[in-house]
């Protein structure tokens, strides 16, 4: 069974570093047509100093490895961010406790804890243009692609399609929840950059993935 190994994790959170450092601007960018324009320096500050904590953990369990993102990102990032993105990676870390691989059916588990828990904290619901917006379809494609019994390529694939259609949807969403709320109707038309976010995280599970499976 094509599982996410360790190695697959680490290629992803390699991912994750270089690619927030290189989006950094560009979600700065959307933050400030809808928010206070700091998202991007958030998530990049974030990731530098997972990249900074992944050596001394890299020998460890994927649960360990991931609990360090989670603590990282909770502690360096203030604002709405840290909390929200560090829950995602703890709860993934609570699941991955232990192990060195994970299937599709763990990782839909996984990311259903994190939307629960990212929900307990912020309140956000589908629709208020948050990063939910593109978690929450992931999460049911990660659990429809679990039921279906297919490959971690197919799945992985499915869950980065469902959040990018999120991430698209939340253009035309009205923000409620977070800074963008101050906005209320001159919000429509930007796309979130908190689901943006998730997006590129999808992305890198997924070409984390690639990497790991083809050596
Ligand atoms: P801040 O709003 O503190 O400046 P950032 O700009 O780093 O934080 O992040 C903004 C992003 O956080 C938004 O684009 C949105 O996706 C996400 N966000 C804001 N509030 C919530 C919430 N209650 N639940 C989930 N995500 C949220
Ligand atoms: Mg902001």
């Amino acid at each position: 069974m094509e599982t996410l190994t360790k190695g697959a994790f680490i290629a992803a959170l390699n991912r994750m570093i270089t690619t927030f450092d290189e989006q950094m601007e560009a979600l700065s960018r959307m933050d400030a047509a809808i928010g206070d324009g700091d998202h991007g320096i958030s998530m990049a500050r974030g990731f530098h100093s997972v990249a900074e904590r992944l050596r001394a953990v890299a020998d460890r369990d994927i649960g360990t490895i991931v609990e360090m993102v989670g603590s990282s990102l909770t502690g360096v990032i203030g604002g709405a961010t840290g909390p929200v993105f560090g829950a995602l990676f703890t709860e993934l870390a609570s699941q991955a406790k232990g192990r060195e691989a994970l299937d599709v059916a763990d990782l839909a588990e996984a990311f259903r804890r994190a939307l629960d828990a990212i929900q307990a904290i912020g309140q956000a619901k589908v629709g208020d243009k948050t990063m939910v917006d593109a978690l929450a379809p992931m999460v049911a494609a990660l659990e429809r692609a679990a039921g279906e019994g297919v490959g971690m390529d197919k799945a992985l694939e499915m869950a980065l399609r469902a959040a990018e259609e999120g991430r698209r949807s939340t253009a035309q969403m009205k923000a409620t929840k977070g800074r963008a709320r101050y906005l209320g109707e001159k919000s429509i038309g930007h796309e979130d950059p908190g689901a943006a976010s998730f997006v590129l995280i999808v992305r890198a599970l997924l070409e984390g993935f690639r990497a790991e499976r083809n050596g």
